[in-house]
C-alpha cells in the first residue's frame, strides 16, 4: 500500500477533496441590531444588522462562497409568529438586500417560527394528549406563508427545519399555487433531537419556555426512523435532503445518500464550538481538524455542507492551490 502512498503519487489517488462549491456559511440576521454583535458561544461568528449583511454576503462571494443560509432573529415575537412571514420580516428584507448587491449569490432561508414565537416552538403550540406541545397541522399553513414570503423576497430556497409531518409536500403545492415552480426546498429531512445545538440556541434567540422539541425531532438512537423521515421528505417532493447534525451522524448521512437526491449536512453550532474551544485552548490545530471534519462529511455522501467555518476553509482553500 505504501507505493501508493508516496509523496507524488499520493495526491493523484486522494479520493475526496473539499471544494468551495461544497460550503454553504450560515448567517444570523437581527432586527434589533444596529451593529454586527458577537456570540460568545461561537466565537469568530456574529449576528448582524439588517444594514450589513448585503456587505457581508459580498465578501464571502469575493472568498468564493456560493450559497449562504438566513436565519433571522426579529423585533417583535408573539404566539403566532407573525413577525415570521410579514412582507417586512427581518429575513425578507436582508434577502432582498443581497439580492440587490450580490445578485448571483444563492440563497437559502430557514423556514421555522421557533425565532418568531414568544413560546420558542416551531409553529403553533396547543393542548394535546401528552400536554401542551407542537399542534402538527394547525402549523402547516404557516410554514406555507413563510416560505412564500422568503420566495417572494427572492430566495432560491427555502428550508423548513421544523420536522412537522407533511410540511413539504404543503409548501411544495403553497409555492406551486403561487407560481414560484422554481424556487427549490431544502428538506431538514433527517434532524436529531441533538445537545448540540446548544449554542444555537444563544445565536438565534430561539430557547424555549416548556419542554423541548423530543416529540418533533429523531431520537439519536433510531436510524430506520431516521431514513424513513429522509425518504418521506423525497416522496413530498424534497429537492435536496439534509442530515442535522452532520459529524455524529454519518452512518445516516452514508444510508441517505442511497435515496438518491442531493444530500446536505449541516455541521452545527456545537460541533463548531467543539472545535473551537479545543483550538483555542491550544489542544487541537483548527485548521486540519476542521479540513478533516468536513472531509469526513464529504466521504460520508454530503454534496452539500452547512458550517460556520464556510469563510476560513475558502481562505485555507486557496492557500493550498
Ligand atoms: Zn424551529
Amino acid at each position: 500500500m505504501r507505493r501508493s502512498r508516496s509523496r507524488n503519487i499520493q495526491p493523484l489517488l486522494r479520493e475526496v477533496t473539499l471544494s468551495k462549491n461544497d460550503l454553504v456559511a450560515p448567517l444570523f440576521v437581527d432586527e434589533n441590531l444596529t451593529a454586527p454583535r458577537p456570540i460568545e458561544s461561537m466565537p469568530g461568528q456574529f449576528r448582524y444588522p439588517v444594514t450589513d449583511i448585503a456587505a457581508v454576503v459580498a465578501e464571502l462571494w469575493n472568498k468564493g462562497i456560493r450559497a449562504v443560509l438566513i436565519f433571522g432573529i426579529p423585533r417583535t415575537k408573539d404566539a403566532e409568529a407573525c413577525s415570521a412571514y410579514a412582507p417586512g420580516g427581518v429575513v425578507q428584507q436582508a434577502v432582498r438586500s443581497i439580492k440587490t448587491h450580490v445578485p448571483r449569490m444563492v440563497v437559502i432561508t430557514d423556514v421555522c417560527a421557533c425565532e418568531y414565537t414568544d413560546h420558542g416552538h416551531c409553529g403553533i403550540i396547543g393542548k394535546t394528549r401528552g400536554g401542551m406541545d407542537l399542534l402538527n397541522d394547525p402549523s402547516l399553513e404557516l410554514m406555507d406563508r413563510i416560505a412564500i414570503s422568503h420566495a417572494l423576497s427572492g430566495a432560491d430556497i427555502v428550508a423548513p427545519s421544523c420536522m412537522l409531518d407533511g410540511v413539504v409536500g404543503s409548501i411544495r403545492a403553497a409555492l406551486d399555487a403561487e407560481g414560484l415552480e422554481e424556487v427549490l426546498i431544502m428538506a431538514y429531512s433527517t434532524k436529531f433531537a441533538s445537545a448540540l445545538y446548544g449554542p444555537f440556541r444563544e445565536a438565534a434567540d430561539s430557547g424555549f419556555s416548556f419542554g423541548d422539541r423530543t416529540t418533533y425531532q429523531v431520537h439519536p438512537g433510531n436510524s430506520r426512523e431516521a431514513i424513513l423521515e429522509s425518504q418521506l421528505d423525497a416522496d413530498e417532493g424534497a429537492d435536496i435532503l439534509m442530515v442535522k447534525p452532520a459529524g455524529f451522524y454519518l452512518d445516516i448521512l452514508a444510508q441517505i445518500g442511497t435515496i438518491g437526491l442531493p444530500v446536505a449536512a449541516y455541521q452545527v453550532s456545537g460541533e463548531y464550538a467543539m472545535i473551537k474551544a479545543a483550538a483555542l485552548n491550544g489542544w487541537l490545530k483548527e485548521r486540519e481538524t476542521v479540513i478533516e471534519s468536513l472531509t469526513s462529511i464529504k466521504r460520508a455522501g454530503a454534496d452539500l455542507i452547512i458550517t460556520y467555518f464556510a469563510a476560513d476553509v475558502a481562505g485555507w482553500l486557496d492557500e493550498n492551490e
